[in-house]
């Protein structure tokens, strides 16, 4: 890692309103206000910089091409490891530098972020969750993480702790990818919801809550997560037809973000109902205060690890979001989400040094993320054209 001052480019700090024109200097992978006097000077050629792009919901052991999530054990745990690793890579020359790995079964995920974290494997920062806690035959009770009750989910927790997770997960609802679960219906009573939440904040972790129905965000709500990961609304009615503005409100007194996982494959939502019906749900989360965040899912069929930048446009339209207000979603509120906020999300003397450029302007066109020109991670330069 040397030192490095990035000259003759504008750069967006992650939350205010317009580029400016700026050196970014770097030290011992930290932004610095001046350039070290060992630095070496690169010309950007009047590049855009922005920060690093978060990704708050990823599976980093699931390989998207496989549909059925069973078939997903079939490989061995070195197979597992090298496909991980080309993911990474993938991620950081799309220009993500950090994401947040909210599932696997076996904590191999945990390894390649150990050996990200000591420069051995280029990457994004991860942080994990490990084996989330759910239901006996509930959704990805295959990753190991069943509990019955309190008890079982605590014991379940404590495992991923002992195994250094970052954060902890838990499925309140059911999903969609584990046959025999159903997303309108919560896998918990209450009171599992409240302890698990309890005992995580004790333990120094944040709760990230897998909730595609209704019942399922107001438990998640009123324990108090961190994060609601999909936000579905789905009640009797059907998908995304069940929005409760006592929940909304709840999410917003309570400061739970909502992280949507909004991906690119939602383009093959585009019927103009669904759009509608969408906007308007997220357009009530957001007039209440609701903050949202961005997330792709990751891993799922057909949701690949690098496609973020692909995925943000779709997120902008389905959250009715401008250029700058996706922007700060994917950075330095979603830093702020995922716990990293005075780490990284942001270029700002003190900050790590993460950080993409671009040969145009971002917040004119959300389109220039699929194109960068140089990724730095943690004051490494990982890819540059
Ligand atoms: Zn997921």
């Amino acid at each position: 890692m040397s030192n490095a001052s990035y000259r003759n480019l504008s750069y967006w700090d992650g939350f205010s309103d317009q580029f400016r024109d700026a050196d970014i200097h770097v030290q011992a992978g930290i932004f610095t206000a001046d350039a070290a006097t060992d630095s070496i000077g690169r010309d950007m050629a009047g590049g855009f910089a922005i920060p690093g792009l978060i990704d708050a919901h990823v599976h980093m052991c699931l390989n998207p091409k496989i549909s059925d999530p069973l078939a997903q054990a079939d490989a061995d745990d070195d197979q597992i490891l090298e496909e991980i690793r080309a993911r990474a890579l993938a991620m950081v020359r799309a220009g993500i530098t950090t994401a947040r790995d909210l599932g696997g079964g076996a904590w191999l995920e945990l390894r390649i972020r150990d050996e990200i974290m000591r420069g051995d494997t280029p990457g994004p920062r991860l942080i994990c969750a490990g084996q989330p806690i759910t239901s006996v035959g509930g959704h990805c009770h295959f990753w190991g993480g069943q509990a019955s009750n309190t008890e079982q989910a605590l014991t379940v927790l404590a495992r991923q702790c002992e195994h250094g997770s970052d954060l902890i997960k838990v499925m309140v609802t059911g999903g969609n990818i584990t046959p025999g679960s159903t997303p309108k219906d919560s896998q918990f009573e209450d009171e599992v919801v409240v302890e698990i939440v309890r005992e995580s904040l004790a333990r120094e972790r944040h709760v990230a809550a897998h909730c595609h129905g209704t019942d399922g965000i107001r438990q998640a709500a009123a324990a108090g997560v961190r994060t609601v990961e999909h936000c579905s609304w789905v009640g009797d009615t059907g998908w995304g037809r069940a929005l409760d503005e006592n929940v909304v409100k709840m999410l917003a007194d309570n400061k739970v973000w909502v992280s949507p996982t909004i991906n690119a494959g939602w383009r093959r939502f585009r019927k103009p109902e669904f759009v509608d019906m969408v906007r308007e749900n997220y357009r009530r989360m957001k007039a209440a205060g609701v903050k949202l965040i961005a997330s792709t899912d990751a891993g799922i069929p057909n949701v690949f690890h690098h496609d973020l930048p692909k995925a943000l446009p779709e997120f902008a339209r389905f959250a009715d979001l401008t250029s700058r207000e996706t922007l700060v979603s994917a950075t330095s509120d979603c830093a702020d989400a995922i716990g990293l906020g005075s780490v990284t999300g942001k270029i700002e003397t003190g900050y790590s040094a993460d950080f993409v450029v671009y040969e145009t302007n971002p917040l004119e066109d959300l389109s220039v993320l699929e194109h960068p020109q140089l990724v730095v991670v943690q004051g490494r330069e990982q890819y540059t054209t």
